[in-house]
């Protein structure tokens, strides 16, 4: 144990920032100081703007409401993600928030649909999944359990300079003290090699018991003083650039992103209310920065609003994410491409873990060695569901994805794949964020056919078996055709304004 610590310093004021300080103030603001140090004049990244389910438990805690949510950010409904031209060209599937079917007990449903296919069924497994026949539709309603139906899991799309601003807004309401100014040096204890402070260029010195380094991909305090290091993963997932661009949006507003594929990387297409986000994700080993920019401006859909934003990246994470006083969280602890738009949620996934093991008492080692587990943990799983996107593939048009292809893949994900193969099972791991029907939908729209389902399955006579997921698919349309289209939901929510 080291010192009591009474004053938090957040080091950067993008998502990762605001996530941190809203949340630890709005938890811990009566007992904790909280002071937040960015540079306007080094700024934000500037993406980041699809998230996954959970970001509603986040907005929950921090007491937001949706419909102020949606107006200042501009934000928009996401179901699913709809994958493109990734198994081969010119075929799409969905990864959806929901799950086919509805929940039994001890046999999971697709073990009856993959029963049902042998008998001759066309349906596909997404045609018994509320969230796709709303995507597919473009319709959306809010749907809790009181609605009869279980919950429909949703997410949103935002603009993530409105977000930044938004959370700024909301800390600042609070309590949270920012202070502008460039970090020019950071002051450590000679004996313990704690940071102690921060030395702005100013000249103001900004003192802090506990540091969380949010500052991006510089990595300021993690790596640069504390020379944490990093795993790199790169051999797995060779992508390392992006270049992103807005354009106008489109007259419907789609409640889903796409993620098409293109020969050297993928191309990343979010609907706002006021535009749209787009970005292609590339390896700089086969493909160059100006094939991937016209191929991005070739397959925008309309007109670009601004001028291509590069940036460059390395993916894996960062070898200790919570080193001597010092936490990184945001883009300073690792980075995973926004395949699964997985960054923000382990943004507040790790603030949600410091508030549990929050170091009152000072610093404790066998707590950090703890949250360090977990946190390696969960960037692992997340790795490996975006490993399985590009490794199971049969496109032929390039070295890239004969070179995905043919990788070595982790062994656990090896394994995952080679159960489901051979018997129709999946199983989750402890802590995955990915339950078993997001790994079902991508290795089935990867096109991994299950050899076998399970016995369980066999129970029903076939009459019995045709009525029940006749029954279903019933059901999930009729209540989907009585949903408002999206677009109207965001025209309701936001009070009314076109
Ligand atoms: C191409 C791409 C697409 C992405 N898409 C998604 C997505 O769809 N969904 C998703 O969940 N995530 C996505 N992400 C990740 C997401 O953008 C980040 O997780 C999120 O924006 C958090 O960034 P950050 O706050 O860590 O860093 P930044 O936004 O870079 O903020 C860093 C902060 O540190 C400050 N700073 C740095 N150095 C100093 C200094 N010396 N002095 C003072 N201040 C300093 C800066 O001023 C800034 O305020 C994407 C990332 C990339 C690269």
């Amino acid at each position: 144990m080291d010192k009591l610590i009474k004053k938090v310093v957040i080091v950067g004021g993008g998502t990762a920032g605001w996530i941190s300080a809203a949340l630890i103030k709005k938890l811990l603001g009566g007992v904790i100081d909280i002071e937040l140090v960015e540079s306007e004049e080094i700024g934000r990244i500037g993406v980041g703007e699809a998230t996954i389910p959970p970001i509603r438990y986040l907005n929950s805690a921090l007491g937001i409401e949706e419909a102020e949510f949606i107006r200042e950010t501009k934000a928009t409904i996401k179901l699913a993600i709809k994958f493109d031209n990734w198994r081969v060209q010119g075929e799409h599937y969905f990864h959806t928030f929901g799950a086919a079917g509805k929940s039994l007990a001890f046999c999971s449903f697709h073990h009856y649909w993959l029963r049902s296919r042998q008998q001759g069924n066309k349906a596909s497994l997404w045609d018994y999944d509320l969230n796709y026949l709303c995507a597919q539709s473009n319709k959306f309603a809010p749907l809790t359990s009181r609605s009869g139906e279980s919950e429909m899991l949703y997410a949103y799309h935002f603009d993530a300079s409105l977000y930044a601003a938004f959370l700024r807004k909301f800390s600042e309401k609070i309590g949270v003290l920012r202070t502008e100014g460039l970090i020019n040096k950071i002051n450590l204890n000679p004996d313990s090699g704690f940071v102690e402070s921060l030395e702005l260029a100013s000249g103001i010195i900004v003192h802090g018991d506990l540091f969380i380094d949010c500052s991006g991909l510089r990595a300021l305090l993690i790596q640069k003083v504390l020379n944490t290091g990093y795993d790199d993963w790169s051999h797995w997932l060779p992508c390392d650039r992006a270049v992103a661009v807005p354009s106008e949006r489109f007259a419907e507003t789609l409640p889903y992103t796409r993620a098409i594929a293109h020969k050297t990387g993928w191309q990343w297409r979010i609907p706002l209310q006021h535009r749209n986000g787009n970005g292609l994700v590339y390896s700089s080993n086969h493909c160059s920065d100006d094939e991937a920019t016209n191929l991005l401006l070739n397959n925008l859909g309309s007109a670009a609003l601004g001028e291509p934003n590069f940036i460059k990246f390395l993916t894996g994470r960062r070898r200790k994410q919570w080193n001597r006083n010092v936490i990184a969280i945001g883009l300073s602890s690792g980075f995973l491409e926004p395949l699964e738009s997985t960054s923000i949620h382990l943004i507040q996934s790790a603030v949600v873990r410091l508030i549990k093991f929050f170091p009152h008492q000072g610093v404790d080692s066998a707590a950090v060695s703890e949250y360090n587990r977990q946190s390696k943990i969960e960037y692992e799983q997340i790795r490996n569901f975006i490993i399985l996107h590009y490794y199971v593939n049969e496109r032929n048009d390039s070295q890239f994805w004969h070179d995905m292809r043919n990788m070595e893949i982790p062994e656990s994900l090896r394994k995952k794949i080679e159960i489901y193969r051979r018997t129709g099972s999946l199983f989750q791991e402890p802590d995955d964020l990915f339950v078993d029907s997001s790994w079902l939908q991508v290795m089935l729209g990867q096109g991994i056919e299950a050899q076998d389902y399970h016995p369980i399955a066999n129970q029903l006579t076939n009459k019995q078996l045709h009525d029940m997921l006749e029954n279903i698919q019933k059901s999930k349309r009729s209540l989907v055709g009585n949903f408002p289209s999206h677009d109207e939901f965001l025209t309701t929510i936001r009070g009314g304004l076109k």
